[in-house]
Formats: C-alpha cells, structure tokens, sequence
C-alpha cells in the first residue's frame, strides 16, 4: 500500500472509532427515570421499555465489535502490518480495504472465519 492511502485509512478509522466510542457511551448511560415516569405512564407501558432496552443491547454488542475490529486494524497500521491478513500473513485485496478499511483478515480467511 502507498502512504497515502494509509494515511487516509487512519483518517478513516479514526473518525469511525470516535463515532463508535460516542455512541457506546450514549447507549450505556442508565435511562433517565424522570423521563420515564411522566405524564401517561400506563400499565404495560413498562414491556416496551424492556423491549427497546434489549434492542440496545444488541445494538450495544454489535457496536462493541465494530469497535474492537477498528481498534485491530489502527494496531496493525501502527505495527506495520496495515493490509496483510491476520490469519495467513497474506495480502488483503486494495479493493476489501476501501471498502472495509477496518478488515484485519483476507477474503479467503473471512469467509473461513465466518
Ligand atoms: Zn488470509
């Protein structure tokens, strides 16, 4: 890979990892009960609470692994190894990279892993 582009990777994740962080941290702050126990407030009201708390957990956890993948990826532009897969040590296709600047693993070993 040309420097440029490993400039504008670490650019990439970078703003994606902030992204990321930001929205983890809005998702585990406790819901603000003042704001639950206003006017309105219903019996069964309490269900779709826990529904949309459980879908915040998903969407916690996939938050997380999007997170730790671009965490990976910034160490290996940091050890040098940006591009080169993971699993077998061989090159990840340019074309994965923009499209996924995130991907730790070549085409091959990710559909391996999946
Ligand atoms: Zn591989």
């Amino acid at each position: 890979m040309t420097e440029p582009d490993l400039v504008e990777a670490e650019r990439v994740l970078r703003e994606r990892q902030a992204e990321l962080r930001e929205r983890i941290a809005g998702l585990a702050r406790p819901p603000e009960r003042g704001a639950l126990l206003g006017f309105g407030k219903r019996i069964g009201d309490g269900t779709t609470e826990a529904i949309s708390r459980l879908t915040d957990v998903g969407v916690g956890i996939s938050l997380e692994l999007s997170e730790e993948r671009i965490s990976r990826a910034l160490a290996k532009l940091e050890e040098g190894t940006y591009g080169v897969c993971d699993a077998c040590g061989g090159p990840i296709a340019p074309g994965r990279l923009a499209a996924a600047p995130e991907s730790a693993l070549c085409i091959e070993c990710a559909r391996r892993a999946q």
